[in-house]
């Protein structure tokens, strides 16, 4: 291969050596690989069992029997993957089943499936607005709702995280007569806060906006049946367009939009990840249908996480932790810079706990931190075990006393 010196080079190049100079000081945690399921919330990484506190599985549903069943039936029923994209050869009946499951499980009328949350965002922005139309996004909105704002060519207006005067100025600078979707997280999946969804609604009715919120972390989280954010302000309906993944309390891959049968038949002819991308594997669309029955059936598991939730946000506060507004299962434990993430991310796991730093561009540089979950897969004792290893750690960095 040639050697190019050019700009593409150089920007490898000074990625690898950021990479490499973290590998080389011990304090690289990316892509390790877990080896084994070892019950509960235990894995296997590097050869130890670790306690995790890293995952999106916040209902516990990795590795549930029902589920795994319903993977495994549907592989001897259809085989592992499709004829090809939904439009043609590859939709099966399963398909279908799964989007009417995600319809009844968010009360809407229908519901379109795709093959990842990410691409749904992509490829569902960029069909509903493009040039000559307007996309409002909350400036910590998933990157994913960013790439799609961006692809679309609409015009791109961002407002200050959470803070709805400054939606509403923005809502207010669209000349009248010019379409408006306005997008937001429910859940923001770096600080764990909530969007103050009552406000937002009532101000895109206001204003004539369409409003897209994406479900990513609140699904199974918030809500006393898990539905999500409509449920937990009792504001069924609110919601035109909403996304969700089925990566994340639904252990499977994929991503959905639930709404209107208008809006959903919509995107079935017009959105092009669904008509040019091959349709979810068999398995996995068993598995996720699977598991929105289980989060019905079991609703022992979302008490069992808000209950997790509130010891691990009270305990990390007492301890002297800053873990900004979160109030749901994504705990960010704020360090700093990169360096004392990483540092803290290693005494956290050389003590068999399992978190992960996020550092920036991912989030405002000297934000840097641990960000860890809980879920309903953990005891009570586990997570005090952690908070104790998070807080010496915390002590031998200076982030508490
Ligand atoms: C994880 C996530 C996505 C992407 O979902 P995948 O199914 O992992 O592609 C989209 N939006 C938010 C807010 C997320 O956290």
């Amino acid at each position: 291969m040639a050697s190019i010196q050019d700009a593409i080079s150089e920007r490898i190049q000074a990625m690898n050596a950021r990479v490499n100079n973290f590998k080389e000081l011990g304090l690289y945690f990316y892509n390790q690989p877990v080896t084994e399921l070892r019950g509960g919330a235990r894995v296997l990484v590097n050869g130890r069992e670790m306690g995790m506190f890293a995952s999106y599985s916040y209902l516990g549903l990795v590795g549930h029997p029902k589920i795994n069943a319903a993977a495994r039936e549907a592989i001897d029923r259809y085989g592992t993957g499709t004829h090809g994209v939904r439009t043609l050869a590859g939709s099966l009946s399963l398909h279908r089943e799964l989007e009417q499951t995600i319809a009844d499980f968010k009360q809407t009328e229908a519901a379109i499936t795709y093959t990842s949350g990410y691409v749904t965002n992509l490829t569902v922005v960029s069909t509903l607005v493009g040039r000559g139309d307007y996309v409002i996004s909350d400036k910590l909105n998933h990157a994913s709702i960013v790439d799609g704002c961006m692809m679309s060519g609409a015009k791109f207006l961002r407002f200050k995280h959470n803070d709805m005067e400054a939606l509403e100025q923005r809502l207010q600078q669209v000349p009248s007569g010019y379409a408006k979707l306005v997008i937001s997280d429910s859940v923001f999946s770096m600080d764990g806060d909530v969007i103050d969804f009552p406000k937002m609604v009532e101000l895109c009715r206001k204003y004539d906006a369409w409003l897209m919120i994406d479900e990513a972390h609140s699904v199974g989280v918030l809500g006393k049946t898990g539905r999500g954010i409509e449920e937990h302000f009792g504001m069924e309906g609110a919601i035109d367009i909403k996304m969700g993944t089925l990566s994340k309390t639904i252990p499977s891959v994929g991503g959905y939009i639930a709404g209107k049968k208008d809006l959903i038949e919509y995107l079935r002819h017009a959105s092009r990840a669904y008509i040019f991308s091959a349709a979810l594997p068999p398995a996995q669309a068993a598995a996720a249908k699977a598991a929105f029955e289980v989060i019905l059936e079991e609703p022992w598991r979302i008490e069992k996480l808000n209950k997790n939730t509130q010891q691990f946000i009270n305990g990390l506060k007492e301890r002297g932790f800053d873990t900004l507004f979160t109030t749901t299962a994504i705990v960010p434990v704020i360090c700093g810079s990169d360096e004392i993430a990483f540092r803290m991310t290693r005494a956290a796991q050389l003590n068999d706990v399992f978190v992960l730093p996020v550092v920036s561009p991912a989030v405002p540089p000297g934000l840097s931190r641990l960000r860890a979950t809980v879920t309903a897969a953990h005891e009570p004792a586990e997570i005090e075990y952690a908070m104790d290893v998070i807080y010496r750690a915390g002590k031998e960095n200076g982030l508490v006393n």
